[in-house]
């Protein structure tokens, strides 16, 4: 595990999440992109080695959808960034780690992404986050 890649925030409303998060960091320096595979719109803001990335759903069938239902606005997940998101993966199984991916899929700004599962890791839905060589 290498650092905090990103912080993932589940927001109904992306436009005025970011404008909170435009005031709070004072940074206009948005970058915006649509994950397909997670079914997520993201604003994303660099805060030193490490990003803020707030997450609105775009189908109703979203991971992101499922949580703010659950439980509302707020910290949705951690990403730890890795060199080897498949290597990583096949070491926490073997450590008795649950997975939600077994295998890698791809993220947002150019990065593949697995999820572990929150019931082995105190309540905490993880994200590892391999950069693809681009
Ligand atoms: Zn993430």
């Amino acid at each position: 595990m290498m650092k905090i890649s990103h912080v993932g925030i589940a927001v109904r409303d992306l436009a005025a999440a970011e404008a909170i998060f435009k005031k709070l960091l004072e940074d206009d320096r948005v970058h915006h992109e649509e994950v397909a595979d997670q079914k997520v719109r993201i604003a994303s803001f660099e805060l030193g080695d490490s990003r803020i990335e707030l997450t609105q759903p775009t189908e109703s069938d979203s991971p992101i959808s499922k949580f703010l239902e659950k439980r509302g606005e707020g910290i949705h997940h951690l990403a730890f960034e890795v060199e080897d998101v498949a290597a990583e993966l096949a070491r926490l199984k073997a450590k008795g780690f649950e997975l939600i991916d077994e295998t890698p899929r791809p993220g947002s700004h150019h990065t593949r992404i697995a999820f572990l599962h929150p019931r082995s890791t105190n309540g905490v839905l993880i994200e590892l986050c391999q950069k693809e060589d681009h």
